[in-house]
């Protein structure tokens, strides 16, 4: 059994509890799946460098953040997680809220970082952990007039006027699901209820960010991708029912990694890396590119094809959508084309208005991948090229489908939208709001 160690000087707790924060899957965008962690800033032999990640928020920009733990103790005993309870995963140790603000405030006034990351193990109770979680921010706000950025993991279960401090004080806030469901999370943490202890708690945070009621912007998840044998489908479903429910920003996948592995190198096999990369590709299409859910193709087997990147494959099976006319299409339109994205499509639109456009060649300075929209569009009732997309030339392997059609439950109502991506609306019938489906209960 790892032991608990109280008489750490604040370095070495941050030597434990930023190294803990690496296998943390609770810490969303701290990469550290393979040994020198690939989220690591400048020389990792410099000790401060072992604790500080330049890390891409989830509204676009980087910080320098200092990702670290309260503590390394937990009371739960998630099959994934290094931390849980019962795994020896070396030494153990905690911070004081007043010892942790301290050390972050000398790191900040020497322009080391300007943002926090703060997650935790659950010691004790997630309400006591909260607590300290709770009063080191608010430490760094009232005594240090700490202005800048700080993440705050909200743990299961906690009380709602936590939720609410939460929101108060942080700039970004995390819910981590985990699971699609609660059959799924019962496989993999046993001591989490998905609706009372999670889904509950999202409502809360969701609600007093749309009512702009704190300086939190946004609500992140995260979903561990592989250990409760859940399908690509289950997890999109989810991820989809949380963007139009729960005021979520975005998700965030993690690939299962083997806690057991006694190197810590991740036991993550390339496949998992591909379906891992595969979700973050279809959640961008549905966040940024207007993609609905029952637009996303699955095989027989409800998982995202991991050898055709998901809008091939929605072309794949749509040949005659194509082709989309460059200088006639809506946005919506160019969007779909592989090689154009969001930004490349508003450009298009933009310039055309000026100049229509004539060759492909014409593209190159709007950020279309050339390579990728051969035979996919026209220029003016005029074809790019005599060449069809490769794959046109196929049939779709077997299995695929696309337009998958909404429950029965959800198809009664009308236009939705993702309330937290401000703008984005996406065209899809739902029944009532705030009920949650018997797939996800
Ligand atoms: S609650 Fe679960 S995932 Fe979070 S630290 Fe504890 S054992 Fe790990």
């Amino acid at each position: 059994m790892a032991q608990f160690i109280r008489s750490l000087t604040g370095e070495e707790k941050l030597d434990i509890l930023t190294e803990s924060a690496r296998y943390d899957v609770c810490l969303a965008t701290c990469n550290g799946r393979t040994g020198g962690g690939s989220g690591r800033m400048r020389d990792p032999s410099s000790p401060l460098n072992r604790w500080i990640y330049p890390t891409a928020l989830p509204g676009g920009g980087m910080v320098h953040m200092l990702k670290v733990l309260m503590s390394n103790v937990c009371v739960n005993n998630c099959s994934y997680c290094f931390f849980g309870a019962k795994r020896n995963c070396g030494r153990r140790t905690g911070f004081r809220p007043e010892e942790l603000a301290a050390l972050f405030m000398g790191f900040y006034r020497a322009g080391e970082v300007n943002g926090l990351f703060l997650s935790s193990g659950i010691k004790g109770s997630s309400d006591e952990t909260m607590a300290d979680m709770i009063k080191t921010a608010r430490l760094l706000r009232d005594r240090y007039h700490f202005n800048g950025y700080i993440h705050l993991k909200i743990l299961p279960g906690i009380q709602e006027d936590q939720v609410r401090e939460a929101i108060l004080l942080a700039n970004r806030i995390s819910l981590n699901l985990e699971a699609p469901s609660r059959a799924h999370l019962e496989k993999i943490a046993p001591d989490k209820a998905f609706g009372r202890d999670l889904l509950k708690r999202m409502d809360w945070t969701g609600e007093l960010i749309r009512r702009g009621e704190g300086r939190t912007a946004s609500q992140t998840t995260q979903f561990v991708v592989g250990p409760s044998g859940e399908s690509d489908l289950d997890i999109l479903r989810t991820v989809d029912w949380v963007y139009r429910e729960r005021y979520i920003f975005r998700s965030y996948f993690s690939a299962y990694q083997n806690p057991d592995d006694p190197l810590r190198q991740g036991g993550t096999d390339k496949d998992s890396l591909l379906r891992e990369h595969r979700l973050y590709q279809c959640d961008f299409l549905m966040r940024a590119y207007g993609f609905r859910f029952p637009d996303l193709v699955f095989d027989d087997e409800n998982r995202i094809p991991l050898q055709t990147d998901p809008k091939t494959a929605w072309a794949l099976l749509h040949p005659d959508f194509y082709p989309v006319d460059i200088n006639r299409s809506s946005e919506e339109d160019l969007m779909r084309v592989p090689g154009i994205g969001p930004l490349s499509a508003s450009r298009i639109v933009e310039w055309r208005r000026e100049n229509p456009f004539r060759y492909e060649e014409d593209l190159k300075k709007t950020g279309c991948v050339l390579s990728r929209t051969k035979g996919y569009i026209e220029f003016s009732g005029r074809k790019s090229s005599s060449e069809q997309p490769p794959l046109f030339e196929a049939e779709p392997p077997r299995g695929w489908r696309g337009g998958q059609t909404p429950l029965e439950e959800e198809k009664i109502g009308t236009t939705y939208e993702y309330p937290a991506q401000k703008g984005k609306t996406v065209n899809y019938l739902f029944k009532g709001k705030n009920t949650i489906p018997t797939w996800c209960r």
